[in-house]
């Protein structure tokens, strides 16, 4: 390895270690203290009246953003659109959030 490269890297690695731990979960179910729905664009909207209750958006949201009511917790929801693009009737809309 050239030796500019190698000192660069080194100097990279000490600022490395000067960063904030991040995004790191330390304790078991402390996760639910990490409010991540401030991330979206977009969020979910479900139309109940088309919703036949299969339970998709609940089981692929990779989140854990729906409860048994098959509605987003938008606390948690980062919109990622799984839950729509998965829902088999499609009453679930990706909107846009408004800031
Ligand atoms: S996937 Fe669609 S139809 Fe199924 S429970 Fe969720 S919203 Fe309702
Ligand atoms: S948009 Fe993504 S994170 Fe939000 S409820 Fe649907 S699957 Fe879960």
């Amino acid at each position: 390895m050239p030796k500019s490269k190698k000192s660069r890297n080194s100097k990279n690695s000490k600022e490395n270690e000067q960063l904030p731990i991040g995004a790191v979960i330390t304790r078991p179910g402390s996760s639910v203290k990490n409010k991540t729905g401030s991330w979206k664009e977009f969020r979910p909207v479900r139309d109940e009246k088309k919703c036949i209750r299969c339970g998709f958006c609940w089981m692929f949201c990779p989140d854990n953003a729906i409860n048994e009511k098959f509605e987003a917790d938008l606390d948690y929801c980062k919109g990622c659109g799984i839950c729509a693009n998965e829902c088999p009737v499609k009453c679930i809309a990706m909107v846009k959030e408004e800031k």
